[in-house]
């Protein structure tokens, strides 16, 4: 199995664009799985005509203090790693759901089994395929949670072992350069990091490169550049920056070709084989499968 992470940046950039389509080449050549971990705003349905054939509830643990049972020890609010809980001067405990990870910690140390195991909705899991041999496993984090790193680990852990019956497993990443990407890139055999000619597609990939400095193992690292031939656009900067580095770079075109893919749901790779975008996307995929 091969992961491939495709990383953005802010978004906007096309990285579900470049994430469809290479799972959509690469599953031409074996089975692969397009994973979106773009928790927050998951659109690989919208780009693809995938058909849904499972939805799964993703929960997580979440403490109900039993009143009766509690002796006021304080043990829970003092273990608790994230401090979501404060007993207050009248005793009373308090909890602080956004801050809670669900490790369940409360409920081990209390000595009064007072902490009953409560259930809270994080998200859904959206299982599809197209085609013969592209599946596709989405990660949905419900609207108002401020829970993205969790659901992005969950969807990573959970499927770990479904991971292992593909040969390509490729990841559209969260945007951003926090610890939901970091969780994903660690993961990766093959990062493609999209970008686009602009000031802030040239800053959010200098900054995209200096994480990639903090994950330990070897990565290959591809940079896509999206857009190519806007007019005023940085395309030589974002060159300099991967060739500091000794990365490939491979040019995608700006062209209208890809906005119509967007309106028909269709991969561009499907719907016009014979366009530059499409060869540019097939070199990003030999690259990767190489
Ligand atoms: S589940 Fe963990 S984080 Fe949540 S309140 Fe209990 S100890 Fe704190
Ligand atoms: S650890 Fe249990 S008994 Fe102690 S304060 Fe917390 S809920 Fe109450």
């Amino acid at each position: 199995m091969k992961a491939i992470a495709v990383a953005g940046g802010k978004g906007g950039t096309g990285k579900t664009f470049v994430a469809v389509n290479l799972a959509r080449l690469l599953s031409s050549r074996d089975k692969t799985l397009l994973v979106d971990a773009d928790v927050e705003n998951p659109s690989t349905l919208f780009a693809l005509p995938a058909e849904v054939k499972e939805v799964k509830q993703v929960e997580s643990f979440k403490p109900l203090i039993d009143e009766a049972k509690c002796s006021k020890c304080g043990l829970c609010v003092k273990n608790c790693p994230e401090h979501a809980l404060v007993m207050l001067v009248d005793k009373r405990i308090l909890y602080f759901e956004d801050l809670c990870s669900g490790c369940e910690v409360c409920k081990l140390v209390c000595p009064s089994s007072a902490v009953n195991r409560g259930l809270r909705v994080e998200g859904l899991f959206k299982y599809g395929s197209y085609g013969e041999s592209l599946d596709v496993v989405v990660g949905e984090l419900k609207p108002g949670i401020r829970r993205s790193g969790f659901m992005i680990t969950r969807l990573i852990e959970e499927h770990r072992g479904l991971f292992e019956k593909y040969s390509y497993v490729v990841v559209d990443s969260p945007p951003g350069s926090g610890v939901g990407l970091l969780s994903v890139v660690k993961e990766a055999d093959v990062v493609v990091a999209v970008s686009e000619p602009t000031p802030l597609g040239l800053n959010d990939l200098k900054k995209f490169l200096t994480l990639l400095e903090r994950v330990e193992k070897r990565l290959k690292v591809i940079l896509v550049v999206n857009k190519h031939g806007l007019p005023g656009g940085l395309e030589r900067d974002l060159e300099e920056e991967a060739s500091k580095r000794g990365l490939p770079v491979i040019a995608i075109p700006y062209s209208e070709l890809v906005v119509k893919s967007y309106v028909e749901r269709r991969p561009i790779v499907d719907l016009h084989p014979e366009s530059q975008v499409s060869k540019g996307l097939v070199e990003v995929a030999k690259l990767v499968s190489s």
